[in-house]
């Protein structure tokens, strides 16, 4: 069975976003998903609709409860885009409205944010946290950050 093709078609990818790996943890229902962007590649500003290309990249961790029956986390190098309203994320695939995956973002992330104002108390509350990530990682709800576009 070609897991990434079935994998990229669920996740919405689409060039030139890419799976690189996928391993499984089969004794504890644990999913691994490794997705990047080829380079050289223009991305749709979320915030102009402009062709932009990436000026860095971000790595996020986001996280689906059950993917294929398995609690899965997607790794990603995500294109960070100038734009007149600053540096924003390009728009990621598997994000998209209905999407059931959540953003983890590292605690001092959560703190920072919540003291910004950026998101709300408790939004980070009822997905369970990662045991065996190298980080201590909050799920924080993928609409919950806020955009000043
Ligand atoms: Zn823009």
């Amino acid at each position: 069975m070609d897991y990434p093709a079935i994998f990229s078609a669920t996740l919405g990818l689409h060039h030139p976003w890419h799976i690189v790996s996928v391993t499984f943890g089969r004794d504890e229902r644990r999913m691994d998903i490794r997705l990047d962007v080829f380079l050289g590649n223009l991305f749709t500003c979320p915030c102009c609709g402009k062709p932009t290309p990436p000026c860095g990249f971000e790595e996020e961790t986001w996280f689906h409860e059950d993917f294929f029956g398995y609690a899965t986390y997607l790794n990603a190098r995500v294109p960070q885009l100038q734009c007149s309203a600053g540096i924003l994320s390009a728009d990621r695939p598997w994000s998209r409205t209905g999407s059931r995956f959540s953003r983890l973002l590292p605690t001092g992330a959560v703190v920072t944010a919540l003291a910004a104002g950026e998101l709300e108390p408790g939004a980070e509350a009822g997905v369970p946290h990662s045991t065996s990530e190298s980080r201590v990682s909050q799920p924080v709800p993928a609409l919950a950050l806020s955009r000043n576009c």
